[in-house]
């Protein structure tokens, strides 16, 4: 199943031509899960014909009867370089004990991994459903999640997403927003200043503004279960001018902000933006504020919620915490305890030469089916 699904590109990118259809992979999943009994429902996304999530419930009252566990995870993956790679990427490798390819870790893996623990419950009678959902575009605008949210479907009492946690319960996580901070000014000799309106030196005075933006809220917001117990605000990347001896007309700064869970993002996307507005003013340039994909909200659910303490009690480890974005914030709108759980390591995701591990293959698949027993036979 794995050497099938890293066989089908499903990159998503905001780069439209990079870009590519995930519906290919949605159809193995949708043809597996059906010869288990599942009741399949593809969900093509509103516009875009090339993309579609998965639906798939086991246990015939899935629709009527709300309850039961999700196992969810995305059919995309991140753009890749293939001359960095030592094999092609989208055939599957095996070797090492590891099994290499493009999505093996983060994360086509967790599919095989469920549907095989699922398979054991395909002619049990289940009191509360099973339910499989695959998403689009997780790794890019993350649409494949916001239209579950829009469609008000899964419901379920609980959900896991196979992201690759190294099979570690992860019950809360940063949020993410990748930021544009444009300063628009205007070019001229640089032998005269006021020929131009230079876009630099106001983007000096926004980077000011910006680090003690963040300086103020690590000082009001900390969270004790993170690493970085601070929210973060990286400057990453600037692009500016183009001769020293002419006045810089435009400049852009990128930052990517990772927010603590219960921070309002909206309201400080606004303030972010009104501190580069004011570090504009009495300059004869502007300032604009754009995100580069769509924020990523940050997630909590709790370190003692039941389903937490169930996958550390049956995977022997303890709930944490991680600073990446996942889907979480979607699933737990929806009205599901939702915990962050898979096979694979993150440190593998999004690199060359990315492997899952393959002694982390039998105790996920061990534990999920202990989970779905728990949480859907009885
Ligand atoms: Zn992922």
């Amino acid at each position: 199943m794995l050497k099938q699904l890293v066989a089908e590109p499903s990159i998503s990118s905001t780069t439209a031509d990079i870009d590519r259809s995930n519906l290919r992979v949605i159809e193995h999943l949708a043809n597996w899960l059906d010869d288990l009994g599942f009741a399949t429902e593809l969900m093509p996304l509103p516009d875009r014909p090339d993309k579609a999530n998965l639906i798939a419930t086991l246990g015939a009252n899935g629709k009527t009867h709300p309850g039961g566990l999700v196992l969810a995870g995305h059919t995309d993956t991140v753009p890749v370089d293939e001359s960095l790679w030592q094999s092609d990427p989208f055939q599957l490798r095996d070797s090492d004990q590891r099994f290499y390819g493009l999505g093996s870790c983060d994360m086509k893996g967790f599919f095989p991994v469920a549907l095989h623990a699922a398979a054991t419950f395909a002619d049990k009678n289940l009191a509360a459903p099973l339910t499989i959902v695959a998403t689009s575009d997780e790794e890019s605008s993350m649409a494949g999640s916001r239209y579950l949210v829009e469609s008000g479907t899964p419901k379920a009492d609980y959900a896991i997403i196979g992201e690759p946690t190294g099979m570690q319960p992860i019950y809360a996580h940063k949020g993410v927003s990748m930021m544009s901070v444009q300063v628009h000014g205007a070019a001229g000799h640089s032998s005269d200043p006021s020929l131009g309106n230079n876009a630099l030196d106001t983007m000096h005075a926004v980077m000011s503004a910006l680090m003690s933006f963040r300086e103020q809220l690590a000082q009001q917001h900390q969270h004790p279960g993170f690493a970085v117990n601070v929210p973060t605000l990286n400057l990453g990347c600037m692009r500016a001018g183009d001769n020293p001896n002419r006045i810089c007309g435009h400049a852009e700064l990128q930052i990517d902000l990772r927010l603590l869970p219960g921070m309002d993002s909206e309201a400080i996307h606004k303030q972010l933006e009104q501190r580069c507005h004011d570090a504009a003013v009495g300059s004869n340039t502007h300032v604009t504020v754009s995100t580069v994909y769509p924020p990523v909200p940050p997630f909590e659910s709790s370190a003692e919620g039941a389903l937490t303490k169930s996958l550390a009690q049956l995977s022997g480890r303890t709930p944490g915490t991680v600073a990446f974005g996942t889907e979480a914030h979607f699933l737990q709108t929806l009205g599901m305890q939702t915990v962050v759980w898979g096979p694979g390591h993150i440190d593998q995701a999004h690199q060359p030469d990315e492997y899952l591990e393959q002694s982390h293959i039998l105790p996920a698949i061990d534990t999920l089916q202990k989970v779905i027993g728990q949480y859907c036979l009885t």
